[in-house]
């Protein structure tokens, strides 16, 4: 049965890093819809201008947005043991529109794995990683405090939603790049 796995945690906890080891582990095809929506600005299409401005102050994509591209990577992506959803869902809204995708094949989110991390070292990880990768959404502590508060309003719920199905998995993300991994891999290896 194909594994949908959901990547969760609040901006800078470290998905994109953890996500590679990830898929490599469990032979999972990668959806980060940030990329996606980065891919889609630097090509220059109609969805990528109107996504730029939302992203760029910090806010949300609309949820019919990224739940298309996400209908869409399932429907082409073949030949792998599932999925690792990396930045989706983000609202509740999101959340549910999944698991009505999902059900209609009679399948279900396998697990959601929660990185955690305080709000401090949100602005310390993502500062240094603006040096290094240029994000606009990294160029300045007001964006950066916008999305943190977005991840609060919207996105944070998204905890209680999995508990409630019991498939919320927290793993503390402090740590160094290796222990997170371990912590991931003990909670995926029950799978
Ligand atoms: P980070 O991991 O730092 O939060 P992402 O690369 O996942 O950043 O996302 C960057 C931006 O793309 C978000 O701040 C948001 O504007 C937009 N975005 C990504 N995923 C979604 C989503 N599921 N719903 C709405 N907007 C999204």
């Amino acid at each position: 049965m194909t594994k949908y796995y959901i990547l969760f945690g609040p901006p800078g906890a470290g998905k994109g890093t953890q996500a590679t080891a990830m898929v490599e582990r469990y032979n999972l095809h990668h959806i980060s819809t940030g990329a996606l929506l980065r891919k889609e600005i630097a090509a220059g299409t109609e969805l990528g201008l109107k996504a730029k401005e939302l992203i760029e102050n910090g806010c949300l994509v609309p949820d019919e947005v990224v739940e298309g591209m996400i209908e869409s990577e399932f429907r082409t992506i073949k030949g792998v043991d599932g999925f690792l959803l990396d930045g989706f869902p983000r609202t509740i809204a999101q959340a549910e529109s999944l698991d009505a995708l999902l059900s209609k094949t009679g399948e279900q989110v396998t697990a959601t794995v929660s990185i955690m991390i305080p709000d401090a070292m949100i602005m310390e990880r993502i500062k240094g990683r603006a040096l290094k990768e240029g994000r606009a959404d990294d160029a300045s502590e007001e964006i950066i405090n916008n999305r943190i508060s977005t991840y609060h309003q919207q996105t944070e719920p998204l905890i209680n939603y999995y508990k409630n199905s019991d498939k919320y998995h927290e793993v503390d993300g402090t740590g160094n790049i290796d222990q997170v991994k371990e912590s991931i891999f003990a909670v995926m290896d029950k799978f």
